[in-house]
C-alpha cells in the first residue's frame, strides 16, 4: 500500500452560524477550508482539513500540496515515519504557521487512511476509551451580536437541547469593566444557571484587565475563561490563573507541542486546549 495521489481544494463554508442562526459580523464572509484528499495505489482514501481563515488561504493550499507531494510512494500505515521525513525535508521552516497547518492536514489524512485500511473507525484505532465524548455549542454567542441577539441565541440553544455552550467577552465599542460584567450576566440569565457556559476572550485583555474583569464575573460561574491575554505571554497568563478562581483555558493560538511545555511549566493555564490544525504535527515529534 503506497500513497499514489494527493489532491487539494478550497471549500468556502458560509459564515452564518448554523446552531442558533445568528448573523455573521460580515454577511458576505465565508470560511475557506483547505481540504486534502489522498489515496493509495489500491484505492484507500484519506481526508484531512486545515484552516487559516485569512488572505493566505491560497498559500496554505499550495503548502499542503507541496508538502503532500513528498508523501507520494510512502506507506500510509506509518504516519510517524512520514512525519519524520517531512520534518527533515522542511528543515527550519517547520517552526510554525503555514507548514504546521499543512502538516496537520496531511497527518489527519494519513491516520484516516490507516484506519480505513484496517477497516476500523479511527476512534477504535486510537484506543477507543469512551463510547461518547462531550461537545459544546461554539460560535453562536459571539461578541459582535447585540445584547438582544445574544440573549435570543442563548435561549434558542437551550431550547434545542444544548447543555454546554460558549460566549465571548472583550466586546467591541464600550470597553469598560461594567459593560463586560453586564453582558456576562445577561448571557447567564438567558441560558440559565444549569447550563455550562464557557467564555472566550481571544487574547484581547491585558493580564491586569483579565484579573480585574475576571474577578467581577466570578458570580457568573463561567466554566472557563479562554485565551484571556496574549497566548505566548506565559508569565502574564500565570498571573491571571493564580489570581482567579475561574479556570483559565488556552492553547489554540500556539503551534506544535513545545509551547505547551512552557505553558505547563509556568502554570499559565488550568486547561490546555489543543487545536488539531495547529498542534497535531508537532515539529518536536
Ligand atoms: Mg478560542
Amino acid at each position: 500500500m503506497k500513497i499514489a495521489r494527493v489532491k487539494t481544494e478550497i471549500v468556502k463554508l458560509p459564515a452564518e452560524e448554523p446552531l442558533a442562526g445568528t448573523p455573521p459580523a460580515n454577511p458576505n464572509e465565508t470560511r475557506p477550508i483547505v481540504v486534502l484528499d489522498m489515496a493509495t495505489d489500491d484505492g484507500v482514501e484519506g481526508l484531512g482539513v486545515t484552516y487559516f481563515g485569512g488572505a493566505m488561504t491560497g498559500a496554505l493550499r499550495t503548502t499542503v500540496e507541496e508538502i503532500g507531494a513528498l508523501t507520494i510512494g510512502e506507506d500510509p500505515s506509518r504516519p510517524e515515519r512520514i512525519a519524520m521525513k517531512l520534518r527533515e525535508a522542511l528543515g527550519t521552516s517547520v517552526l510554525g504557521g503555514l507548514t504546521t497547518l499543512a502538516q496537520s492536514a496531511i497527518d489527519m489524512a494519513l491516520w484516516d487512511m490507516r484506519a480505513k485500511a484496517l477497516n476500523l473507525p479511527l476512534w477504535r484505532l486510537l484506543g477507543g476509551a469512551r463510547e461518547r465524548v462531550p461537545t459544546y455549542a461554539s460560535g453562536a454567542l459571539m461578541r459582535s451580536l447585540t445584547d438582544d441577539q445574544v440573549a435570543k441565541a442563548g435561549r434558542k440553544l437551550v431550547e434545542r437541547g444544548f447543555h454546554q455552550m460558549k460566549t465571548q467577552l472583550a466586546l467591541p465599542g464600550d470597553t469598560s469593566p461594567a459593560r463586560e460584567v453586564a453582558r456576562a450576566q445577561l448571557v447567564r440569565e438567558a441560558v440559565g444557571a444549569d447550563t455550562t457556559l464557557m467564555c472566550d476572550i481571544n487574547q484581547r485583555w491585558r493580564p491586569e484587565q483579565a484579573i480585574d474583569i475576571g474577578r467581577r464575573v466570578e458570580d457568573v460561574n463561567f466554566f472557563w475563561l479562554e485565551d484571556v491575554t496574549t497566548a505566548d505571554d506565559f508569565a502574564g497568563l500565570a498571573r491571571v490563573t493564580a489570581a482567579l478562581k475561574t479556570p483559565i483555558a488556552g492553547g489554540e493560538y500556539v503551534y506544535g507541542i513545545a509551547p505547551f511545555r512552557h505553558m505547563l511549566e509556568a502554570h499559565s493555564v488550568d486547561i490546555p486546549m489543543v487545536d488539531l490544525c495547529a498542534s497535531a504535527a508537532s515539529p518536536s515529534g
